[in-house]
């Protein structure tokens, strides 16, 4: 059994954070706000008063919004880089962008510590239910280390690359196909219930034939009801992802035209009161631009 600290209790990480800790794990956890650990600590979890507190530990998940915020919680004199033992691990399952992977793997084989990228498909449903995709890369020695707690977090789990940083390529190409999905989705729908086809009905004609797969069926019925709230995976985080893939696409020059429409549309929902709404809203503004509401 390991000492893991876990860095950023939101809509996925508590989840991931509870599974470790059924897994047998000790636990001490950080959230930036108050009140997202109360039923960690409940359980036996230690409560961390700073991130740095949280890096006692031989390894450090993070599971935190963007870049931005991963910046803050590894960089500085309290951060994960200055407070994590030399050999100790740190797990970034955050999307967060190639490049500060890339620097992240850098900077903490710099100091002796071990970086492994491991982003995660799947919502916070899947995240409770241990239910993730985990795609990992980094050294395998440090993967083989880890590998039981990767397999308590999801029920796949993918070793892409021994560089960090392609895990988080292929997470963003991942969610840049999710979102090309939830706009077609959202566009055919349009184009059929505006004519008064029953949505059930045509959602039940894909999902049982050519399109039999979890994404169209999570998805097609989130569009088809409507259910844009609560968020499960906030609409700014989906923007963020498309922004980190086709800056990823310029960086490898590789045009991604779709991803280029895609971002107009998180855009449109965004500045029209959309940034409380799960990012499936976008399969709802083909609607409005339809004329429906
Ligand atoms: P979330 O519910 O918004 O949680 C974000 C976490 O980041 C919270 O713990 C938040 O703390 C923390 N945070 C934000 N800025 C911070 C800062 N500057 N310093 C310290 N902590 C900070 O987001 P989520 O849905 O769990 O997503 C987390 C990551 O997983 C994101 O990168 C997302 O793209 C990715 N992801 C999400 C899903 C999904 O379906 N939701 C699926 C796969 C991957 P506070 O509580 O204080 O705000």
């Amino acid at each position: 059994m390991m000492e893991i600290g876990f860095i950023g209790l939101g809509r996925m990480g508590s989840g991931m954070a509870a599974n470790l800790q059924r897994a047998g794990h000790s636990l001490t956890v950080y959230n930036r706000s108050p009140g997202k650990d109360t039923d960690l600590v409940r359980a036996g979890a230690r409560r961390a008063d700073t991130f740095g507190d949280a890096c006692r530990a031989d390894v450090v998940f993070t599971m935190l919004s963007d870049d931005r915020a991963l910046e803050d919680v590894a960089y500085g004199d309290a951060g994960i880089l200055t407070r994590l033992r030399a050999g100790a691990v740190h797990i970034s399952s955050s999307t967060i962008s190639v490049e500060l992977a890339e620097r992240l793997a850098a900077d903490h084989a710099a100091v002796g510590q071990r970086f492994i990228a491991a982003p995660v498909f799947g919502r916070p449903d899947a995240a409770a239910a241990a239910r993730l995709a985990v795609v990992a890369a980094g050294a395998p020695d440090a993967i083989d280390e880890v590998m039981a707690l990767l397999k308590s977090i999801g029920q796949r789990v993918f070793i892409v690359s021994e560089t960090p940083k392609i895990a988080n390529l292929v997470k963003l190409s991942g969610n840049f196909l999710i979102a090309s999905v939830i706009e077609a989705l959202g566009e055919a729908m349009v184009l059929v219930s505006k004519a008064g086809v029953d949505k059930d009905q045509y959602l039940n004609i894909l999902t049982s034939t050519l399109f039999d797969a979890p994404v169209y069926r999570t998805y097609g019925s989130l569009i088809a009801y409507e259910k844009f709230e609560p968020a499960g995976f906030a609409a700014p985080l989906g923007h963020k992802d498309i922004r980190l893939a086709l800056s990823a696409a310029e960086a490898l020059m590789v045009p991604l035209p779709l991803a280029s429409l895609l971002h107009d549309r998180f855009l449109r929902l965004l500045a029209n009161g959309g940034e409380g709404l799960d990012w499936s809203a976008i399969g709802g503004l083909a609607a409005r631009d339809a004329g429906l509401s």
